[in-house]
């Protein structure tokens, strides 16, 4: 295993980390498949993880993860507990509320969570976290009365990463990519203020769904170039901890159109890297329609069809009337984006669900 500094924290950590989600049991709506195993099974597979020298272990509260927190407690208190980093989170956004849950938290663990993470903060709730009072003020006053390590913002959004990146009470950043979804990491690699940061990588695998397209020494390979801190690979079975940990794999360079050929033998991928520069006037997130367009091909087809539902007669109404188009002015792949909308439209009606 090869380590990593995390940012200016002064933890060093794997370049693999361990995410949680599959280890938990119960039925959080958060993966496809659910592996459910028990917490002596989950505590093995943890420790084999350990043993090949991982040592970040990502998870969240009970309402996110399932009893994934719970089991993570009981694998830390049989190790030497400082030979391991715990992050944890919440999707809660006020400071009231993000205090009452890294307290539950810690509880749950057994032990202080060494990253806390407000969870998922976007468009809606950005200026509720980092406002006075909100959440991220909160985890700064955690962070100095010791009940915290290091605080984070985890976000899908390249928007609320580079706000993040430039305010000083945040120390670990948490955000996605893949050989596929890069566009944003190829705009971190390229932005100073992330320097300061420490960065962890989740969605490496696409929720499972790029592995039944490339082997696991490309997923991993392919994304090693970019400079986070600590990529988080989902592990539920001691198959996938073996094909995760247990190789030190070697850089590989994907470029995206090679990508998108190897997706090309199965279906018509939209060419979109979900680099977020488009923006819409309407408000229509265009890059996360395209990403569910891809991920209902790539095997999430209940899943995205539901997703892809919302909101899209709308959106494409407003695509087809649309005179300004600024989104293909702003999309540096060239994309033209209302077709790419009817492409999903026409999927989407063909299903019967609009
Ligand atoms: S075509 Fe117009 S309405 Fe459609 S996504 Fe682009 S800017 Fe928005
Ligand atoms: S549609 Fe174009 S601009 Fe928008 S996220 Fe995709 S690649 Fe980027």
């Amino acid at each position: 295993m090869r380590y990593r500094e995390l940012g200016k924290t002064g933890l060093r950590v794997s370049e693999l980390g361990f995410g949680t989600i599959p280890i938990l049991k119960g039925s959080v709506p958060v993966l496809p498949e659910y592996f459910n195993p028990d917490t002596e099974t989950a505590v093995a597979i943890l420790r084999k993880a350990y043993e090949h020298g991982c040592n970040l272990y990502d998870t969240a509260i009970l309402e996110e993860y399932g009893d994934a927190e719970e089991k993570l407690g009981v694998f830390a208190e049989r190790v030497d507990r400082k030979s391991i980093i715990i992050s944890d989170k919440a999707r809660f956004y006020s400071g009231a509320e993000i205090y009452r849950e890294v307290l539950r938290s810690s509880e749950i663990l057994g032990t202080r969570p060494d990253i806390y993470f407000v969870h998922q903060v976007d468009e809606d709730n950005v200026d509720e976290v980092f406002g006075k009072y909100g959440a991220l003020d909160a985890l700064y006053d955690l962070k100095r009365e010791g009940r915290i390590g290091y605080t984070g913002i985890a976000s899908h959004y390249y928007s609320v990463l580079l706000r993040a990146a430039m305010d000083p009470r945040v120390d670990v950043l948490q955000g996605s990519g893949n050989i596929l979804e890069r566009g944003m990491l190829d705009r971190i690699r390229k932005e100073d203020a992330f320097r300061e940061k420490g960065f962890i990588l989740n969605k490496v695998y696409a929720a499972g769904l790029l592995t039944g397209f490339f082997s696991v020494a490309e997923l991993i390979g392919g994304i090693l170039e970019y400079p986070f801190s600590s990529a988080l690979l989902g592990i539920g079975t001691f198959e996938q901890e073996a094909a995760a940990f247990a190789e030190e794999y070697p850089e590989l360079h994907f470029t995206f159109e090679e990508v998108l050929e190897r997706l090309a033998g199965h279906f018509d991928p939209i060419a979109c890297d979900r680099c977020e520069r488009c923006v819409c006037p309407c408000g229509h997130e265009i890059h996360t329609a395209f990403r569910q367009f891809n991920y209902f091909h790539l095997g999430k087809e209940y899943w995205s069809l539901r997703k892809l539902n919302m909101d899209l007669r709308q959106t494409y109404e407003d695509c087809i009337s649309c005179i300004e188009q600024s989104c293909i002015r702003d999309c540096p792949r060239g994309l033209y984006i209302p077709g790419e909308v009817g492409r999903i439209y026409s999927l989407v009606r063909a299903y019967g669900e609009i």
